[in-house]
């Protein structure tokens, strides 16, 4: 009977709680194993399984977490209605090499008397921030909370949330913490649409709708590879791409890579540029980005 339980109970589903992810990063930090991890919020698609792959071909193990955090929702956002799959999630991290999924519990990120709100400064402002000025906080203070729970040697993060990446840097810069954080190329769907959880919100004519945003960074894009270095020009391009597919433009700006300052006047040679971009498509925000001379496609 014993033996028989045991047996069952081995072949069951490997532990996914905080205890046994940090059991398992402390046995491997013993035998001198470089950790890495990838926190995400689930619904896991292409663009996350980018990051585990990257992230194990720079450590020799691989922690993901799932977690939506609720810090970095608005009070009349999707929190409630976000797309959860816990368990899909697990096997297809795991599939694509992910040593240990931990599948956190609030309870566990944020436990009772959690006091800590960082408010961001600096990359934290404008853009994104603008319509959710605690959207930057609420990620930096579960992003510091779950680097300290894990303590990884290396985190990745996508390019797709190119604000957020700048963010990250910013708070291992300032907060002197001992992690280096690896940046990991946007991934895109079979026509360009940059994959997201949200994109299954998109519905109906929205799907067709919503490729007006990387068809705009194209546009940009091609109008400065035809020798056109006049910010407002490029910017315009770009607009009018998202105006013909009918996208509520919440952004659509030139910056500075490094500071994501906007760039104004003309782009002077050997420039580093950056488009960012968010629209609203429907009820969908959509946010995308490249750099001003690799467009999604030519
Ligand atoms: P999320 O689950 O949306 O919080 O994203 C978790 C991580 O996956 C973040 O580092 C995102 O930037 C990254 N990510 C999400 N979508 C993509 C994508 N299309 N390509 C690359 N990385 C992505």
């Amino acid at each position: 009977m014993r033996s028989s339980f045991k047996t069952n109970n081995m072949a069951s589903s490997p532990a996914t709680d905080l205890s046994s992810t940090q059991a398992q990063v402390r046995s491997w930090r013993r035998a001198g194993e470089r950790v890495g991890f990838v926190p995400t919020m689930g619904a896991l698609h292409e663009g996350h399984l980018s990051l585990i792959r990257a992230a194990r071909a720079h450590c020799d193990r691989v922690v993901v977490s799932v977690y939506v955090n609720e810090k970095q929702f608005g009070a009349n956002e999707d929190l409630g209605t976000y797309p959860r799959q816990p368990e899909t999630d697990r096997q297809l991290a795991e599939a694509e090499g992910a040593d240990q999924v931990w599948l956190a519990k609030g309870e566990e990120v944020y436990p009772p008397g959690f006091s800590v709100a960082i408010n961001m400064q600096g990359p934290g402002q404008g853009f994104e921030a603008v319509d959710r000025p605690d959207f930057f906080g609420g990620i930096a203070t579960v992003v510091a909370r779950l680097f300290g729970l894990i303590q990884p040697d290396l985190a990745a993060f996508g390019e797709k949330d190119f604000q957020q990446l700048a963010v990250i840097r910013q708070l291992v810069k300032d907060l002197a913490l001992p992690i280096e954080i690896l940046s990991c190329p946007l991934v895109r769907d079979h026509d360009g649409l940059a994959l997201s959880s949200r994109n299954v919100y998109l519905q109906g004519e929205d799907r067709a709708r919503a490729l007006g945003l990387p068809t705009a960074l194209v546009r940009a894009c091609n109008t400065y590879a035809e020798g056109n270095r006049d910010v407002a020009m490029i910017v315009a391009a770009g607009t009018q791409v998202l105006a013909a597919h009918e996208l509520d433009c919440a952004y659509f700006s030139l910056v500075d890579p490094e500071t994501l300052r906007p760039l104004s006047g003309t782009v002077a040679p050997g420039t580093q540029a950056r488009i960012l971009a968010a629209v609203r498509c429907g009820s969908v925000r959509l946010i995308d980005n490249c750099a001003l001379d690799d467009p999604p496609w030519r």
